[in-house]
């Protein structure tokens, strides 16, 4: 997925008949010399060769990848429209098309026919609006997350003006059940992480919802990142989480991590419709057009590119919802993840920090002098070949992540702690292509 030439006479044929529409309506405006346009077209793709190759497999290091050409192409022929999606007129057609995104997506997650949500403009928005709903439900009350939960949360209960607790979590990453329990009656809201930004782990949402539901707190799946392996849930570890995810009070999704999309898609689904009432507003400026709740009565966010829900859509109708659908899609990105693991097991120069939940690795290369500070340095070497390396057949790129010390020592017993942080490489394998070039890879890296 990294031409986009290919797909010219489609975009072409769409823009023409599109065109033939607009013209209608009465004269063109004059039209801008075509070599003035390709002039600025040309400096900006000559600035836009200066990002990193994002689509190409030797690129695994943040969450980003370029969208499947049908996102594009339909995001790129609606926006010539650009019709707004914060009201039905503001948009009909891609509203319409939102609609139906929207309930495959509250069908993936099991939420059935009774549901309320919507697309965002990203995953810190969806969530902010759920946690806005959490606080009209229990106000007063605080939001609780662990301490891998997205850094956002934290900064949107400022943004309400609720308390944030953070939830500890022990060396392996296990919430302190303890904790909830002795603050369980301050407690509003549970946020679990399905698929953490760093290594991907996905909490233990049954273990959590068991305890809520008899306690009456709600709980806020974030599976921003992760959502979308509900498609795969049966070849994934941590099989009791996975299926009961539609129990979840309300739950986020990004369109634009793991969907395919251009960035501007996020989305967030409650379980319950009736929290519509939290939203309710009546703008001077939004007029009625239909007696539905139109999608800009059900968000926080006023403009929404309507460009946004017609690439979501049409990326659906070449892949839907399913695990022959985009689910192969992400199975590739599990099985990269999985070889990868493999083969840093058998390394002698690498090792494995843990078991990958969904597609994000975490190892480090082995040092030979068994100390963290050691283990730092080479990764910040290893991290700085990749980016440094100016052929395009050699380089590779990938992250560091930082985790306490305590989390490493407990379980590689035989290193010096000589830091308070250990520094680990991570690298995030999203793209269909990771699963044949994995190995390339590898190599490339020195593994
Ligand atoms: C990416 C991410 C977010 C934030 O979403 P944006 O779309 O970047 O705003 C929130 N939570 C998790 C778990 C994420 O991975």
């Amino acid at each position: 997925m990294n031409q986009f030439t290919p797909y010219l006479p489609a975009i072409e044929k769409a823009l023409r008949k599109l065109d033939a529409w607009r013209s209608q309506f009465g004269a063109q405006n004059d039209i801008t010399e075509l070599t003035e346009i390709e002039s600025i077209l040309d400096k900006l793709e000559e600035r836009l060769e200066g990002n990193y190759p994002f689509h190409h497999p030797s690129y695994a290091g943040q969450m980003l990848k370029p969208p499947h050409p049908i996102a594009w192409l339909a995001y790129m022929l609606t926006a010539t429209i650009n019709p707004n999606n914060h009201a039905l007129d503001g948009g009909p057609p891609t509203s319409e098309m939102e609609k139906e995104a929207v309930k495959e997506l509250a069908n993936m997650v099991g939420y059935g026919d009774t549901y309320l949500g919507h697309l965002t403009s990203g995953g810190t928005i969806a969530n902010l609006e759920a946690l806005f709903v959490s606080r009209e439900i229990h106000p007063g009350k605080a939001i609780a997350a662990t301490s891998n939960a997205h850094y956002t949360h934290r900064r949107m209960c400022r943004v309400l003006n609720t308390d944030f607790l953070e939830i500890p979590v022990d060396n392996f990453g296990n919430p302190d059940f303890e904790f909830i329990k002795t603050h369980a009656d301050e407690i509003g809201t549970i946020v679990v992480t399905m698929g953490t930004t760093g290594l991907g782990t996905t909490e233990p949402l049954s273990k959590i919802l068991e305890y809520s539901k008899t306690h009456g707190i709600r709980v806020h799946a974030d599976a921003a990142y992760g959502g979308f392996f509900t498609l795969i849930k049966e070849s994934l570890p941590k099989t009791e989480d996975w299926p009961c995810l539609y129990q979840a009070d309300s739950i986020v999704i990004d369109p634009h991590k793991h969907g395919l999309q251009p960035y501007g898609c996020g989305s967030v689904l409650y379980k319950d419709p009736s929290v519509g009432k939290f939203y309710k507003h009546d703008s001077p400026y939004t007029y009625f057009t239909s007696d539905d709740l139109h999608l800009g009565e059900i968000s926080l966010e006023c403009s929404r590119a309507g460009a946004s829900a017609a690439a979501f859509w049409a990326t659906l109708q070449l892949l839907p919802l399913s695990s022959s659908g985009l689910g192969s899609i992400l199975f590739k990105a599990r099985s990269a993840a999985l070889i990868f693991t493999d083969l840093l097991k058998k390394s002698s120069t690498f090792d494995l920090y843990q078991e990958p939940d969904l597609d994000i690795v975490g190892y480090f290369k082995i040092p030979e002098q068994k100390s963290t500070s050691e283990i730092n340095k080479l990764s910040r070497e290893v991290f700085n070949h990749g980016m440094n390396t100016n052929n395009p057949s050699e380089g590779f790129h990938l992250s560091l992540y930082k985790i306490p010390v305590s989390q490493f020592t407990a379980r590689f017993h035989d290193y010096q702690a000589e830091t308070d942080h250990v520094v680990l490489l991570r690298s995030v394998f999203m793209k269909e292509e990771h699963e044949e070039f994995v190995k390339t890879l590898v190599e490339r890296i020195g593994i």
